[in-house]
């Protein structure tokens, strides 16, 4: 009819849906996964945003249910959820929200084959992998608090349409129409076993309609509400990979029930692979807050936004049920589990960082952030600083600030850094010289945060942190005396003819017990930029 719209697919998603279907054909059966997720979040999102706006409640007997269709081999995935109105499904539908398909190809191209299903949920398409099984896929929506209806449908090839519709509750219809090969998916045992396997843990009621009747088909038990004798290993892995779309082991668990004032079950999963998006996505936790099992939001801001690589629910018992979100904002109840966890997740690493090596797989992934966390966080500065790792002029592998300043020799009263792009070009670094020389130990930073937080850092243990392109480090006295013959030479005569020469690039020439084989150094103001934070912003144009 007339009132059919044709839209064209965002560029990219041509493209990707290719890619999706290609590269996860033998693991077709994660489009239900997807979509069951999908349709899950949206309950909850319903259910949250009735309590500020004027939507219908949720139904008491939400679920999602999953319609399969032999005859018509169609597969219906439906939920009473938020819905989408036309503009949604076309943004939502139509465009790639969050990452490109060059990142997602090259994460695809660069994966093993097992690690290839996670992937599509890491990068926020999960949608388009109804794809892989079906030919054409209809979406019927209607958002909560509106009485419009609307068919979203493609054929995922180019094109999409929007036409009006009807549906008598809020909510959305997802219709598969299955691919003659991927009749399997609508056999109810095939459904239940895949349920079983990847969305056992979602908290909203599944059922799969067969024989006339829906029959429940996820445990949705909270694993943390269990006690933790009875959890197993892969327990507590499955529900990792679940939360995060991750695909190895946790690299640390923690699961604790915390009584007192503040009464709340908390299980946290510190990764044990650095997400493709960690660095980029947003700046904050999306730790899940449940009251009393039941799905509350993600967007309580449970850690600070350096500590948003620990993923993991925390579910309270004294928050009301109906708890909005101005009142989270509001209550006491919020800082007091965010004191509580950040302090949990903190003493973790303590204790974890004791044993070298499998710390330098968590400082591998996640040291940056912490680094975020020296500049950001005035209250956890002090607690974060032993926890940071280097490398080092003097010794192999990473050391801490604790190690250094136990190694500091006599006479030494400052800890010195030496900031740059990479750590090769670093350790052979002319500015080295004369610390080397003294055996005066400097560490080598080369992340893109090293420019900036050490001066927020200022000192550790008394000891003020300096970077060695500072000018006036005075040497003298410092370790080993340089070996004999190597005593700068008389160059007073020297200096202003340099500086003459120069004066258009450089505030000052001075000698320096700095260099040992070398005739001359850079070196910043005492107080000022170092060398490479100039250079930082000189590249930024300042
Ligand atoms: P992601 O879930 O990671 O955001 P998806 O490709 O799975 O990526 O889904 C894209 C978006 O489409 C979702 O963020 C959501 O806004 C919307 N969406 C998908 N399915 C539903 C549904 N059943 N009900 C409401 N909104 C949905
Ligand atoms: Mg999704």
């Amino acid at each position: 009819s007339d009132t059919v719209e044709r839209h064209e697919f965002g560029a990219e998603v041509g493209r990707l849906l290719d890619l999706v279907v290609h590269a996860l054909y033998s693991d077709r059966e994660i489009f239900l996964r997807e979509l069951v997720a999908n349709a899950a979040d949206a309950v909850d999102r319903r259910r949250f945003e009735a309590l500020t706006q004027p939507i219908p409640a949720l139904p008491a007997d939400a679920a999602v249910r999953i319609l399969p269709d032999k005859p018509g081999r169609t597969l219906t995935i439906a939920d009473p959820g938020i819905g989408m109105g036309k503009e949604e499904l076309a943004r939502n539908l139509g465009t790639i929200a969050r990452s490109g398909t060059r990142a997602f190809s090259q994460a695809l191209a660069e994966s093993k084959a097992s690690d290839r299903p996670s992937l599509i949920g890491q990068f926020g398409v999960g949608f388009y992998s109804a794809f892989i099984v079906a030919e054409r896929v209809e979406v019927v929506s209607r958002r909560a608090g509106s009485e419009e209806a609307w068919r979203w449908e493609s054929e995922g090839q180019g094109a999409f349409t929007l036409a009006p519709a009807t549906r008598e509750a809020p909510g959305t219809d997802i219709v598969l129409h299955m691919r003659a090969d991927a009749e399997e998916f609508l056999e109810p045992f095939r459904l239940h076993a895949i349920i079983r396997k990847w969305a056992d843990h979602i908290t909203v009621p599944i059922t799969i309609a067969e024989d006339g009747k829906d029959t429940p088909a996820n445990e949705g038990t909270a694993l943390w509400r269990k006690p933790k004798p009875e959890i197993s290993a892969e327990d507590y892995t499955a529900f990792y990979r679940h939360l995060g779309h991750y695909f190895d082991e946790p690299w640390s668990t923690l699961h604790w029930r915390a009584e007192g004032t503040t009464e709340f079950t908390a299980l946290l999963f510190i990764p044990g692979m650095k997400p493709f998006e960690a660095f980029e996505g947003e700046r904050r936790s999306r730790l899940r807050l449940h009251v009393r099992r039941m799905f509350i939001t993600d967007e309580a801001e449970l850690l600070p936004p350096w500590l948003r690589f620990v993923q993991g629910v925390v579910d309270s018992e004294d928050l009301p049920l109906n708890v909005s979100r101005e009142m989270l904002q509001a209550t006491p109840v919020l800082a007091r589990i965010r004191r509580a966890v950040t302090g949990r997740v903190l003493s973790e690493l303590k204790s974890r960082a004791k044993d070298a090596e499998g710390y330098a797989t968590f400082w591998q992934n996640f040291g940056p952030m912490l680094k975020e966390g020296i500049w950001e966080d005035s209250e956890q500065r002090k607690e974060i600083a032993p926890l940071l790792r280097f490398r080092s002029s003097a010794v192999e592998g990473w050391t801490s600030l604790p190690d250094y300043v136990a190694r500091m020799p006599e006479g030494q009263s400052a800890i010195y850094i030496l900031v740059g792009d990479n750590i090769e070009a670093l350790s052979r670094s002319t500015q080295l010289e004369g610390f080397r020389a003294r055996g005066v130990e400097v560490l080598l930073l080369a992340d893109q945060m090293d420019a900036f937080w050490p001066e927020r850092l200022g000192e550790f243990e008394g000891k003020p942190v300096r970077s060695i392109t500072q000018g006036n480090i005075d040497l003298s006295g410092l370790g080993t005396a340089p070996p004999e013959g190597k005593a700068p030479a008389d160059v007073t005569r020297l200096l202003p003819l340099l500086k003459a020469a120069l004066e258009a690039e450089i505030s000052e020439v001075r000698a320096t017990d700095r260099l040992v084989d070398s005739a001359a150094v850079l070196a910043a103001p005492a107080h000022g930029p170092d060398l490479a934070l100039q250079r930082l912003l000189r590249r930024a144009g300042r």
